[in-house]
């Protein structure tokens, strides 16, 4: 399940401008400062080969990586930041409702909209290859009606996710709920509002909590 060799394969701001749909691919998504950058370096732990600031193309691109010769990495624009929204989630939706099946979202609220650019969500619509999205949610803070938002419309959409908690050492915050209470909270929005709720994985790029099992799932779903 190591990453030996990572090699970025282009830049794309189209979904039809994306590599052929030849091979696994793999998303990873989250809002700005969700902790992506340093959670993809300690997937990686080569500082040559990660993807932090220095990533080719601009943020607002669609950017693919060809880890082992053999399956992609698709480095997506994040959405949303601290500073500019993420009201507190007071109450969490009711979305209960009929289930199409297996990792379907129940039924969304008509409310979740997600203000992406066309064109991430034309990614997500039209890449067959997309085993599934690694969708970032931070830990330390309660959970985010934008990353609900987005859980939502991934759900609704029928598109595979995996939600991978960061931060999850932050477990002693000084200020307000600590990172397993929002965990257990965000998990339970999952239990929900899932039939079949998709898995979770929590993380650390701190103590690397979580490294080894997220590159586990991911080899597992491959072979399928
Ligand atoms: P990005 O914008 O999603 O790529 O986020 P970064 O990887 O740049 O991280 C944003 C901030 O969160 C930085 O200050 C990181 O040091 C911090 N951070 C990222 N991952 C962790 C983590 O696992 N634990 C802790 N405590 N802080 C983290």
């Amino acid at each position: 399940a190591k990453i030996k060799e990572v090699e970025f394969v282009k830049s794309s701001a189209r979904a039809k401008d994306c590599p052929k749909h030849d091979r696994p691919e793999f998303a990873i998504l989250g809002r700005s400062n969700v902790g992506k950058s340093s959670l993809i370096n300690s997937l990686v732990r080569k500082k040559d080969v990660a993807l932090t600031s220095k990533k080719p193309g601009k943020t607002k691109l669609i950017n693919h990586f060809l880890v082992n010769k053999s399956w992609y990495f698709v480095d997506l624009p994040g959405y949303g930041t601290l500073a500019n929204q993420l009201s507190v989630v007071s109450q969490v939706p009711d979305c209960r409702g009929q289930g199409f099946g297996d990792l379907r979202f129940a039924k969304a609220p008509d409310a979740a909209r997600m203000d992406w650019s066309a064109f991430t969500k034309g990614f997500f619509l039209s890449r067959d290859t997309l085993v599934t999205v690694l969708l970032l949610v931070d830990a330390s803070v309660p959970p985010q009606k934008i990353d609900l938002d987005c859980a939502n419309w991934l759900g609704r959409n029928n598109i595979p996710m995996t939600f991978v908690f960061t931060k999850c050492d932050k477990m002693r915050a000084g200020k307000g709920k600590r990172a397993d209470e929002n965990l257990r909270d965000f998990q339970q929005f999952i239990k929900d509002n899932y039939r079949v709720p998709p898995p979770w994985i929590m993380t650390s790029s701190v103590t690397g909590l979580g490294r080894d099992e997220l590159l586990l799932h991911m080899s597992q779903l491959r072979n399928y």
